[in-house]
């Protein structure tokens, strides 16, 4: 392409854009595809000569769009919103064709500069106290521009833990980092997101769960009394990561109790507000900053709610030493005239290179001003009261935890089962898209208000489709009684219950998280439809309805031996496989046990099931299915991972789980 054609292409682009950004709400928010779509259309190799542009633009309304999630819809409700805007767009063009690497002030000058001062500007829109700043040539304060939430929980993870080896090692100078790292532990609630227990992870650290009160928040006493608990043990405590805005239901973690357990036991503290920290833009919303004079480090994503795209994730530290002291190297070819005087952000972050990120930062807010970006704010905020006023309004709902910003969690009365076929029938109807969450064992239904183009019209008209699909299940629901069901996992294979685990590892408290795209996964798609589409050796298999007697008291049974139950190991609800015998191999590779899923004689500590034939309950459907395990865990992984790994040999389908 020379650049005259660009020319041409680039204003074609800048309307195909227009189009569908101005039409989308005409699209189906919540695309009609199932797994391995594109490989039945799409060549498996790369093509040898060029193709014209006529050719390749062609296919991304015939080939793209068809499979695209559309985020920008104002029927999209799922997850958390991820918006863009005009001005945005316009600053990530410049900033691509500038395509400066900005890891050093020399690298680009105007790229860290304005880095700086965006950060600035943002840090005191959302009132953030000045010792988060970057104002003066010695602050020890700043922002910088992360790619995401979780990167900025385990930098202040890393940040945090280099501060803590380097005190203790003052006391105790023959201790070595790895010694000390091995005895350090930091402190959520269990409904942080993920991400935190990623960063634990990584850092080689562990991370307790501190239990949230019936609020869903996260409280001082009970943070002091784990602590004071691991004190007695000689573990160290070192880190603790307040959650402002929770994923599952935005809950917020009580700052100011926490804060004062952090100044009190010296313990690096750092704030995720990934979605909520959009709406400090707005005085009303900063009750819950109090404490933030406390903290070390705050992180939010403009890329969520603030129509900054993705990827933009503000964050600040108080100390920005602890920050080089963490991720300080410094090779000769990196040094420049001015090392020292300038900020060269590669030590505030993991990788070596970043992108112009401010630009597009620097666009929005001019183009919107304070004022515009407060009432995008505001009217989500307050389309999300309009929604729960309609959910309360039914007296078949419920809304199980406040609403706070702009994210209704609301679910059926009564049994999870309806509320779960409700959003699964909703999803496959593709005119709204929500994911689950799971709240101290009630399955919810999250609705996040998103798009800055919603209306009252779209919120009215996505409120008559649930209305109209739960009359439905409900209709369902009188006409047939769920029969007794058995399943066959036998309990030992379950895994053993592990108290570092909190309820981030459940179904859907973090549903930006790998194991909650299982979860929304499973919040689509009906178990059998799954399956179907990745199984391609021969079997039957049988569902159990996880509200049977049976599935009770096996969970019962789990839970009263000390097992993990995941609520998306779905596993314990489709078994019962028999295994095609003319598909079987003759022999199997070593490294891989090729054998049926379940065998017959698996014992089951929990089946004894008199009254009930072995088959009551059973869907029976004659299906293809993957018979090939690998692990014995109950925690399978996505069921997409799992259709692209075949057995080396003989090429079945491998079922993880
Ligand atoms: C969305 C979210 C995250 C993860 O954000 P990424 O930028 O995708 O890493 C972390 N914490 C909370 C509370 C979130 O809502």
């Amino acid at each position: 392409m020379d650049v005259d054609e660009y020319r041409i292409r680039g204003k074609e682009m800048v309307d195909y854009i227009a189009d569908y950004l101005s039409g989308i709400r005409d699209r189906r928010v919540f695309p009609d595809k199932k797994p391995g779509f594109m490989h039945d259309i799409l060549p498996d190799s790369a093509p040898v000569e060029g193709e014209s542009w006529k050719d390749i633009f062609k296919d991304v309304e015939g080939i793209i769009m068809p499979g695209i999630t559309h985020w920008q819809s104002p029927h999209m409700h799922a997850y958390f919103p991820a918006l863009n805007s005009y001005p945005s767009l316009l600053g990530d063009m410049l900033a691509d064709a500038i395509n400066c690497i900005c890891f050093t002030w020399a690298s680009s000058p105007a790229g860290t500069e304005l880095e700086t001062i965006v950060m600035n500007w943002l840090g005191k829109m959302i009132g953030l106290p000045d010792e988060f700043l970057h104002t003066r040539k010695d602050s020890t304060g700043g922002g910088v521009i992360q790619t995401t939430a979780s990167e900025a929980t385990l930098i202040s993870l890393l940040a945090g833990r280099t501060q803590a080896i380097k005190q203790y090692q003052k006391h105790y100078p023959d201790l070595e980092d790895a010694e000390i790292n091995a005895r350090l532990v930091g402190y959520c609630s269990d409904q942080a997101h993920s991400s935190v227990e990623k960063a634990g992870i990584i850092g080689l650290v562990k991370i307790r769960y501190v239990p949230s009160d019936e609020n869903l928040s996260m409280r001082g006493p009970k943070l002091q009394e784990t602590i004071k608990k691991d004190r007695e043990m000689g573990l160290i405590p070192f880190w603790v990561c307040n959650t402002l805005g929770t994923t599952g239901s935005c809950a917020f973690d009580n700052l100011e109790e926490v804060a004062q357990v952090c100044d009190t036991e010296n313990l690096w503290l750092h704030i995720d507000a990934a979605y909520a920290g959009s709406a400090f833009i707005c005085p009303e919303f900063r009750g819950w900053l109090k404490g933030i004079e406390y903290a070390d480090s705050f992180a939010f994503n403009p890329s969520k709610w603030l129509m900054i795209h993705f990827d933009c994730t503000a964050m600040w530290v108080k100390n920005s030493n602890a920050l080089h002291r963490t991720f300080n190297v410094d090779p000769l070819y990196l040094k420049h005239d001015n090392s020292g005087l300038a900020i060269d952000y590669m030590h505030w972050q993991i990788p070596l290179s970043k992108r112009f990120r401010a630009l597009k930062l620097w666009f929005v807010i001019r183009n919107y001003g304070i004022m515009g970006l407060q009432k995008h704010i505001r009217e989500g905020v307050r389309y999300a009261q309009k929604f729960e006023a309609l959910v309360l309004a039914d007296p078949r709902f419920e809304i199980p935890a406040a609403r706070h910003l702009g994210l209704v969690v609301f679910r059926l009365k009564g049994e999870n089962t309806s509320t779960e076929k409700l959003l699964k029938r909703l999803n496959s109807r593709g005119n709204l898209h929500c994911v689950p969450a799971a709240l101290k064992d009630k399955y919810v239904i999250r609705f996040t208000v998103t798009s800055q183009y919603t209306t009252n019209e779209d919120i009215i008209k996505d409120w008559k489709e649930i209305k109209f699909v739960a009359n439905e299940i409900l209709q369902d629901a009188e006409q047939q009684m769920i029969a007794p069901t058995r399943v066959k996992v036998p309990l030992k294979e379950t895994k053993v219950k592990n108290e570092n685990f909190g309820t981030s590892l459940l179904l859907a408290n973090s549903p930006m998280s790998p194991k909650i795209v299982n979860g929304s996964f499973a919040g689509i798609y009906d178990q059998g439809e799954v399956l179907a589409e990745y199984s391609k050796s021969f079997g039957q298999f049988r569902l159990a309805a996880p509200s049977s007697p049976y599935m009770r008291r096996r969970i019962k049974g789990i839970l009263m031996s000390g097992k993990q139950f995941s609520l998306d190991s779905h596993l314990d609800m489709y078994q019962g496989i028999e295994p095609d015998s003319s598909k079987r191999p003759n022999s199997e590779p070593e490294n891989l046990k090729c054998k049926p899923l379940l065998e017959d004689n698996d014992e089951d500590e929990y089946s004894s099931s008199e009254g009930e034939s072995p088959n009551n309950g059973f869907l029976n459907v004659p299906i293809r299915v993957g018979k090939h395990r690998r692990s014995k865990s109950v925690d399978h992984q996505a069921p997409i991972a799992a259709i692209q790994e075949k057995c080396a040999k003989c090429g079945h389908d491998l079922i993880e789980y």
